[in-house]
């Protein structure tokens, strides 16, 4: 494969931007090889610099549920531009996004559109922290919510990948209102709040863990979780900013029946652009300026060309009851195509899947926790990873890191996506 444009790229990039990169696992470093520059994508099909095409399974880290550049959204803010692109203004599309929203995930009656899911985080504790009048939260290692000081503790996705699960830079005064519990482990839930009596506001989940790789909560868990939430007064955050609108149209809360007490988004909700939102129950919500004191803004939340292409996105997903249908029978073809591979060859590494995200960990071991997740060979994740790559499949160069399939993804994808699994476990045992 010829990557002699990516590789200048990333040569001329490292030395203008930290890495050569504007977000850490995009540098392919725990991989071992240089990134590719993407020149465009359609579909499930992704184009680098060279003319290289592969079969994306990133989805821009989430958001292309309906794979690249669909005509309805690129139409949408084609349109919207026409008309301005900023004005610092409420419009009409924000009052429309929200009552989507709100129809979709009714345990959000009222929601706040920010642009990052890292804001949306940071700003549902904060309002956690406004409404209980508590300081502390609890966290789950290995779990991912946005890069705010509180959550790079024992954080997830690139800060595990890089082995920095508690970055510096962090206050030890902030970092200690910061408690970690372990996923899937209730009792460790119940042993912080214990010891923290009365002084916890907010407990944070990813319901379906994807930024440790894909790890779904065992049964009762978030069931478990919410118990607990209500009886301590401490406010349950879904974080759903990988989940939401992916595993069903209203989240994991939809699919495992359980209402947080705030919720929040991003990734698919903006439908490619830059978009997050945090909602909940109105009484909590009201306390966010100007209709109470909690103080959260931005200049351009609720950008038209953002909101036009999230409405759209919203808009096709909530209609069209082919697009859940189609993503659960390409993701169980895939998953299938894969255990029979790893069957062929005797192998017993694991696929952890809930709907269209999922993750083979290079372990025997269950995966179900951060400790159970680094069982996982790395070095053979990377192998696997170059001989996914260089016969056109383009994955997350990261083991804990969740695979996505779109809507857009079509069975011959999927079909020569296990040709070339088999390809590669075959090279790589
Ligand atoms: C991606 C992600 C975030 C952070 O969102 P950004 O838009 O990257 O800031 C937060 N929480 C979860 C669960 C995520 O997957």
């Amino acid at each position: 494969m010829n990557t002699s444009k990516s590789d200048t790229l990333f040569e001329k990039a490292k030395q203008l931007i930290p890495g050569g990169v504007n977000s850490p696992v995009r540098a392919f470093k725990s991989v071992g090889t240089n990134p590719l520059f993407i020149q465009k994508a359609k579909g499930s099909k992704l184009w680098d610099a060279d003319g290289n095409e592969f079969i994306d399974y990133v989805g821009s880290w989430g958001p292309m549920l309906l794979g690249h550049s669909h005509p309805k959204i690129i139409e949408a803010i084609k349109k919207t531009a026409e008309n301005g692109t900023s004005f610092g203004a409420p419009t009409e599309l924000e009052v429309m996004i929200a009552e989507l929203i709100t129809k979709i995930m009714p345990s959000i009656e009222m929601v706040r559109m920010v642009n990052s899911g890292t804001e949306a985080t940071m700003s549902a504790i904060r309002l956690a922290r406004a409404y209980t009048g508590k300081d502390k939260m609890i966290k789950f290692e290995g779990c991912y919510h946005g890069h705010g000081d509180s959550f790079l503790i024992k954080a997830g996705s690139g800060a595990m990948t890089f082995g920095v699960p508690d970055s510096p830079g962090i206050p030890k005064g902030i970092a200690d209102y910061t408690l970690t519990a372990r996923f899937n482990d209730i009792a460790s839930v119940e042993e912080l709040i214990s010891k923290n009596k009365s002084e916890i506001a907010a407990l944070i989940v990813e319901p379906v863990v994807g930024n440790m790789g894909c790890i779904p909560p065992r049964e009762n868990f978030l069931k478990q979780l919410r118990q607990l939430c209500t009886r301590e007064n401490i406010v349950l955050i879904f974080d759903e900013v990988m989940t939401g609108f992916r595993i069903s149209l209203g989240g994991a809360q939809e699919l495992y029946k359980i209402k947080p007490d705030i919720t929040t988004l991003g990734k698919i909700i903006g439908g490619g652009l830059p978009v997050g939102a945090y909602g909940g129950k109105k009484e909590i919500m009201q306390l966010v300026s100007p209709s109470g004191p909690m103080y959260q803004a931005g200049t351009l939340s609720g950008n038209p060309l953002a909101m036009a292409a999230g409405f759209e996105m919203l808009s096709i997903i909530s209609q069209d009851k082919s697009v859940y249908k189609i993503l659960e029978e390409r993701s169980a073809q895939l998953e299938n195509g894969m255990r029979e591979t790893l069957q062929k060859f005797s192998l017993n590494y694991r696929i952890n899947r809930v709907g269209s995200m999922f993750t083979l960990f290079f372990t025997d071991k269950e995966v179900f926790d951060y400790d159970s997740a680094k069982t996982s060979d790395t070095k053979k994740f990377a192998l696997y990873f170059n001989e996914m790559l260089m016969q056109g499949i383009y994955l997350a160069p990261s083991q804990f890191e969740a695979a996505f399939v779109s809507a857009a993804h079509s069975t011959e994808d999927i079909e020569k996506t296990n040709r070339a699994f088999a390809e590669a476990i075959k090279n790589i045992t």
